[in-house]
């Protein structure tokens, strides 16, 4: 048994569709295993959550307020230009743009949510969200496979981003690199994110399910990527969002052995499938051909990471 919990950032109203989604993380997985469970909230849980979740999961639940200082704006963002990048942003349709709770909750999710002292005990989390579906008997530990086989961080979908909610993402990372080389190890994953003029291919990893190292967050350099890119502004005068900021850490820092893709977890987040193929589908009630590396091939990234190399270790 790996030392993890399962992380859940989300809100009173998100209440039907937690539960919805716990009923079938525990009847796949956690009747079996009752890993632990941290949820998180910038407000206060009310009784009425706190009664009707612990109802339905076997693991043990702890409930935490987000501090302040986490989920605010920090002193060296404007927020004139914040409130006029909002409205630019919803002007032109971008997705998300406009809301600033959404804002608040990448960069909560990119930066502050391994530091919640809920989160101190433990060196693995599964991130999870209200309304996810999970299709598979999972019946080994995913935990322990990624201590066993020394992962760091595991997903199940990747895709393109929308890049008109990161213009400069790309840019600053690259300054970061140049001005901390140090931090940056020789054998990475940058080619899963880099096209073939050097820009940003717009793949990442789903932050909606993530399987990783707490440490590999709250590690120096990981933290020193973080600090970089929240002074550049980019989560309010733009809308980073924190699938593109992990998985460029990801890419950054860590080697593809060291990064999993969890095929055989069949797993759905509006709107879009990983699910099992072949035999590994017997024990799932997804249909296969709807997972996205077949039904969206253009948009899916994950068969371009599964076709790099493996560093030589
Ligand atoms: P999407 O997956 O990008 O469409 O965004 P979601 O609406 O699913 O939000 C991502 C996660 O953050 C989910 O777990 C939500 O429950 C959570 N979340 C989003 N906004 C808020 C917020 O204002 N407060 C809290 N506590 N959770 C939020
Ligand atoms: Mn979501």
């Amino acid at each position: 048994r790996a030392s993890a919990a399962f992380v859940i950032l989300t809100r009173n109203k998100d209440l039907k569709e937690l539960r919805e989604s716990l009923v079938q993380l525990e009847d796949r997985f956690n009747r079996r295993y009752n890993y632990p469970y941290v949820f998180l909230n910038n407000e206060p849980f009310s009784d009425d959550f706190k009664e009707r979740i612990r109802n339905v999961v076997s693991g043990e639940c702890q409930f935490g307020l987000i501090p302040e200082e986490h989920w605010s704006y920090p002193d060296f963002i404007n927020q004139t230009m914040a409130a006029e990048a909002r409205m630019s942003l919803l002007e032109r349709k971008v997705i998300y743009g406009g809301k600033e709770s959404y804002q608040h909750m990448c960069r909560y999710e990119s930066g502050f949510f391994f530091r919640h002292p809920l989160l101190d005990q433990y060196k693995w989390y599964w991130r999870v969200e209200p309304g996810v579906k999970f299709a598979c008997d999972i019946d080994y530990d995913p935990f322990v496979f990624m201590e066993r086989n020394n992962k760091k961080y595991g997903f199940t979908v990747s895709i393109k981003e929308y890049i008109e909610t990161i213009p400069t993402l790309w840019n600053t990372t690259m300054q970061f690199m140049k001005q901390r080389g140090e931090l940056v190890p020789a054998t990475n994953l940058m080619n899963f994110v880099t096209d073939a003029d050097g820009g940003y291919n717009r793949c990442h990893f789903w932050s909606n399910f993530e399987i990783g190292s707490l440490d590999f967050l709250r590690s120096e350099k990981y933290l020193a990527y973080f600090d970089y890119l929240d002074h550049a502004g980019g989560f309010f005068y733009e809308r980073w969002g924190d699938a593109p900021v992990h998985s460029l850490a990801v890419a950054m820092f860590l080697n593809k052995n060291e990064v999993h893709w969890f095929e055989d977890i069949g797993y759905y987040h509006a709107p879009l499938w990983n699910c099992p193929k072949g035999a590994a589908n017997k024990k799932c009630w997804c249909p296969e051909e709807e997972s996205i590396e077949i039904k969206n091939k253009r948009w899916s990234c994950t068969l371009d990471f599964m076709a790099l190399p493996n560093p030589e270790i």
